[in-house]
């Protein structure tokens, strides 16, 4: 599993390669929407990341390929009917509910996770904790799950801190 450091080298870089494809204009400032990754710490020695951005319908099809091409592939939005682990309204968009519904659906994944990170510009919101992270980390006591949360209120102007990094 990442280092705290690790986690934040990971998300800096996210960001970055976000806005360098996604680009600000007038009227869409990307980093108003957060980024989010989910590190999974496998039974069978696997470490993986998914990536996920709070705004998939500003990355075109072209914008997504270019993020691959980067290493950031991020993920889908799974279909209603799999969203296990979300709240009907619109925080069901949120990165962590994307990630943690993905991961969900991904076949293989599920029973041979042992630990697993989020790490998150946004603190996750009241709606995620209760209708995502908390109920999955119930229904699944095996799985250790952590978040990293930093502090990021785009509403207010404030960036997210690191520990480890200024940026
Ligand atoms: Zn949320």
């Amino acid at each position: 599993m990442l280092s705290e450091a690790d986690a934040e080298q990971v998300l800096i870089r996210l960001r970055q390669a976000i806005n360098g494809v996604v680009w600000a204009t007038p009227k869409f400032d990307p980093d108003a929407h957060n980024i989010c990754f989910i590190n999974l710490e496998m039974r069978d020695g696997r470490e993986l990341i998914y990536y996920s951005f709070s705004n998939m319908s500003r990355v075109s099809s072209t914008r997504q390929a270019a993020l691959t091409g980067l290493g950031y592939e991020l993920v889908p939005d799974v279909s209603n009917h799999l969203k296990f682990w979300a709240c009907g309204g619109m925080g069901q968009y949120h990165t962590e509910p994307r990630l943690v519904n993905y991961v969900f659906c991904r076949p293989g994944h599920l029973e041979n996770i042992r630990r697993a990170l989020i790490v998150t510009e946004i603190d996750c919101c009241g709606s995620c904790m209760n209708n995502t992270i908390s109920p999955f980390v119930e229904q699944y006591p095996d799985i250790d799950i952590y978040t990293q949360e930093h502090g990021a209120v785009p509403s207010q102007g404030i960036s997210p801190s690191f520990q480890h990094f200024t940026v």
